[in-house]
């Protein structure tokens, strides 16, 4: 299925590469194992090179013939098996197909032609072009000095526009950065009428434990807040399809009629089998990416070359000049880097991948700066 993510990525590709031979780069997928694969690093979407852990491909070599049915049988088990990993009722998660289907049925649910959605700027786009082709309001403003979420703008706000509702994302994606816990405490707690806070934590496995609290507690504590989480990120599985939100009984009652409540029985089953290993899986993979990401974050430093101070499995680089055409230049030499965030135009969103991968990224980033 071409969704609008691929869509966008290959029309950026495309965008990017101008002479390279699009032939090339539309038969190089990612091959979602360790290394160099294709020829080309893909270090441009926030993927986990690492990949589905090894009990989600057994789950899903497994269950291949199980595709003969729909399998409605297995739903309330996920279900229940993803609320009792955050300790909350089944009745208060909703899955679907990627956390981006629980993001989209927040922004049907508690936007409309009247009532905006309001968030940062930069932050996690694809949401913000989602609203607007509804014809919807989007109110952005500016990340702070310390690239976190603005959260007394946010509110005033909501409380201008009579509600609405507030995304923020956590860590934020394209910063990498992290809105602190004080904030997002204080935002939780002083939410004008009408307003419902949706918090992203798709990357929060990356991010310091002492810096990040799980706005999940929010939701125990029964206030207006939707915490949305994937099995794309930590977990390795993009590709599979298998994400969540939680929420109160009433705000997941107002989301449920813009979901399937069907995801495919393989994500399911896949993303079932990687979260009975998340006692080990997590911390492990936690601890490899932050190591490949200190050696990426001290090699910049010793080069003098500044970048925002990341908490997710990617970091914003400071290139000092067009990020479009820099990228154009690594993607020609085999590297992959993510499309320009504006207004961060001149910045490059690097994901962390391989030892291998941020080696040959060094190699290719170097040529090119310094060129
Ligand atoms: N939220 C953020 C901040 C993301 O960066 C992404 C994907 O890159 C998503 C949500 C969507 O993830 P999923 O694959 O679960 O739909």
């Amino acid at each position: 299925m071409l969704t609008r993510r691929r869509l966008m990525r290959n029309l950026s590709y495309l965008a990017l590469a101008g002479e390279f031979t699009r032939e090339s780069l539309l038969t190089a997928q990612p091959n979602c194992g360790r290394g160099i694969h294709n020829d080309v690093v893909w270090l441009d979407s926030n993927e986990n090179p690492f990949g589905p852990p090894p009990s989600a491909i057994k789950a899903i070599v497994d269950g291949a013939a199980a595709t003969a049915r729909y399998h409605f049988d297995e739903f309330s088990g996920f279900a229940e098996a993803l609320a009792s990993s955050e300790g909350i009722g089944a009745e208060q998660v909703l899955f679907g197909v990627g956390s981006t289907e629980i993001i989209d049925s927040a922004i049907c649910a508690f936007t409309s032609p009247s009532v905006p959605l309001i968030t940062a700027s930069p932050t996690y786009d694809i949401l913000i072009e989602f609203t607007q082709s509804m014809g919807r309001r989007v109110v952005q403003i500016p990340l702070t000095e310390a690239w976190g979420f603005p959260v007394r703008k946010l509110t005033e706000e909501a409380a201008k526009a009579g509600g609405g509702l507030i995304y923020l994302c956590n860590p934020n994606n394209p910063t990498s950065s992290l809105t602190p816990k004080s904030d997002v405490d204080w935002l939780a707690r002083n939410l004008p009428p009408k307003t419902v806070l949706l918090v992203d934590e798709a990357y929060i496995h990356f991010a310091p434990p002492a810096e990040i609290e799980s706005a999940v507690k929010y939701v125990r504590e029964n206030k207006n807040v939707i915490v949305t989480r994937t099995f794309s990120k930590i977990y390795g599985m993009a590709g599979a399809r298998a994400g969540f939100g939680c929420a109160k009984l009433e705000l997941i009652r107002a989301m449920e009629p813009f979901v399937d409540k069907v995801i495919p029985i393989l994500a399911l089953r896949a993303a079932s089998a990687a979260l009975a290993d998340r006692g080990t899986l997590v911390p492990t993979r936690k601890a490899e990416i932050g190591r490949i990401r200190s050696e990426l974050c001290n090699w910049l430093q010793q080069k003098g070359i500044r970048y925002i101070e990341p908490s997710a499995n990617f970091v914003m680089i400071d290139i000092g000049r067009d990020a479009r055409s820099f990228g154009k230049e690594m993607l020609l030499r085999g590297v992959a880097v993510g499309r320009p965030f504006p207004p961060l135009n001149q910045m490059i969103r690097v994901t962390i991948g391989t030892d291998p991968e941020m080696q040959r990224f060094r190699e290719v980033f170097w040529q090119v700066y310094a060129g």
